[in-house]
């Protein structure tokens, strides 16, 4: 096996320089992934024990630097790291024994399948089911817009082991009840559908029906009902390998159109290159592209150091955010600078523009990174919700008004926690002297600029549990919380 070094990999893929002057992308798409897996490279995140090199995650984000730099960023060795990081990480001897090895090798391609038509972004809101059947789960359900699923060996699915209306009865939030699954590609039940998509360029999205699949229940990756943590194990790296690519991508913009520059003359006998308007947007690429790498390479680090995927979140969403804005900036810029020639395909940039805007909607949105970051990192209230969890500094007393289900972030140390909450009117409905307030999972929020978290759930003693789900059946409950000593 070779080793995934970034020379070598840089060997393995040099027959593909200048690929877009004698071919289309689509025509050279295959031979750039058969180059890339076959180098070695896949190796990188597979532990040695499976095949691989455990080399890690920088490792392969060094690695699809070169294959950005070749103009052939791709999603399919992403999305086939990923789920087997995933897997490395997550899931039992068996299920590794099966997809490790032909990841390592370069043999197996596997996809991601999260997303679903009505949920969207709100993952948690997902509704494609799996449920124990002895020793098996049976999935149903829709997926969407999922890359690659015809070409994977195998699909590394989302279900809901618990619907949210019983991990509720249970007192749990909706981010508890998922679970992943390695699905084999056509396995009986599953159906695909071509969606009409361009963005990924080769790479087709389809929307793939679950209708009674059943798998093993050793290809649970992770445990039934805590997917929460694989997911966020997967979504990290993603991220993280995404903006690896973009680095690359803008080394391969930047090197077409300083060429380009250097040598067209358009008036009398000045390089375009000399013009600012022509060399300023190429040497701010080159910037952005220098603050990302840097990024990129902590957020892989952190990751291989074994960071928590939530601290981590923030320079892999830091990452994903500046690699969407870099590489439009760095495909316009190499237009700019082409002119005309820049939508001719035969210049090897303007396949690289969907593939870039798409970076800002999937597989996270930039709005949606910005909003992670502002509640996170800065403390902001969440914009996810109508009704944002408050934040209570704890300060002798402090008093708020709650309804339903609440996260609160504690400012100020808790070392004794006094609840004591009493109904309120709402609506013109009489003060009920039942309403209780429970404080489910307190817990210490690792944040600097937060000391502890804790959901309180406003509960109504004599309603039935089926009518407790509904918020508008709660009453406002008058919540007072002390912290003591
Ligand atoms: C080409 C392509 C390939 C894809 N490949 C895969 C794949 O392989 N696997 C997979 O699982 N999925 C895949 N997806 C799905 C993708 O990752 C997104 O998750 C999905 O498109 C989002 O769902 P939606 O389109 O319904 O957007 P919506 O959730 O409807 O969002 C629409 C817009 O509203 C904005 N928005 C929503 N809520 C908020 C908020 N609270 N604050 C600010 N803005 C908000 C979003 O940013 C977005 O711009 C792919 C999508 C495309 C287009």
């Amino acid at each position: 096996m070779v080793i995934a070094e970034p020379t070598t990999i840089r060997e393995a893929l040099s027959p593909l320089q200048g690929w877009w002057r004698r071919g289309s992308h689509s025509d050279i798409a295959e031979e750039g992934w058969e180059r890339f897996a076959g180098s070695g490279a896949m190796a990188a995140v597979v532990p040695e024990a499976y095949g691989g090199t455990g080399a890690g995650l920088e490792a392969l984000a060094l690695a699809l630097e070169e294959l950005g730099a070749v103009g052939l960023g791709n999603m399919m060795p992403i999305l086939t790291a990923i789920d087997a990081l995933a897997v490395a990480r997550h899931a039992g001897e068996p299920l590794k024994r099966k997809i490790l090895p032909g990841v390592a090798a370069g043999r197996l391609r596997l996809c991601l399948a999260l997303t679903e038509a009505e949920a969207g972004f709100n993952t948690f809101n997902i509704r494609t089911l799996a449920r124990r059947h002895g020793d098996a789960f049976r999935i149903t359900g829709s997926k969407i817009y999922i890359s690659g699923a015809d070409i994977a060996d195998w699909l590394l699915v989302l279900a809901r082991t618990s619907t949210p209306e019983e991990c509720a009865a249970r007192g749990q939030s909706k981010t508890a009840g998922l679970a992943f699954f390695m699905v084999p590609g056509g396995a009986r039940g599953m159906t695909m559908q071509q969606v009409p998509t361009t963005a990924e360029g080769t790479l087709r999205q389809f929307e793939v029906e679950f209708q009674d699949v059943e798998v093993p229940a050793e290809n649970l990756v992770g445990l039934e009902d805590q997917g929460l943590k694989p997911l966020l194990d997967v979504l990290n790296p993603e991220r993280i390998l995404i903006s690896a690519t973009v680095v690359g991508t803008a080394t391969h913009c930047l090197g077409v159109a300083s060429e380009h520059a250097r040598n067209r003359r358009v008036f009398g006998d000045t390089p375009i290159g000399a013009y600012q308007s022509v060399q300023h947007p190429l040497a701010e690429v080159r910037i952005r592209q220098e603050a990302l790498r840097l990024v990129t390479r902590e957020a892989a680090r952190g990751f291989d150091a074994g960071l928590s995927a939530r601290d981590l979140a923030f320079l892999g969403n830091s990452a994903k955010f500046l690699a969407a804005e870099l590489g439009n900036k760095a495909v316009d810029a190499a237009i700019e600078t082409l002119g005309g020639k820049g939508f001719d395909q035969r210049q090897g940039v303007i396949h690289q523009f969907e593939f870039m805007r798409l970076l800002k909607t999937a597989p996270v949105s930039s709005s949606l990174i910005l909003n992670q970051v502002a509640e996170h990192t800065l403390g902001l209230p969440r914009t996810y919700c109508a009704r944002g969890p408050p934040r209570v500094a704890l300060g002798g007393l402090h008093r708020r008004l709650l309804v339903g289900d609440q996260t609160l972030d504690l400012l100020s140390d808790l070392v004794h926690l006094e609840v004591v909450a009493r109904g309120l009117p709402e609506h013109g409905a009489a003060a009920r002297p039942d309403h209780q307030a429970v404080v489910l999972e307190p817990q210490h929020a690792g944040h600097p600029d937060r000391i502890g978290r804790l959901r309180v759930q406003v509960l109504h003693a004599d309603l039935s549990r089926e009518v407790l789900l509904q918020r508008r059946h709660l009453g406002l409950v008058l919540l007072t919380l002390r912290a003591a000593g």
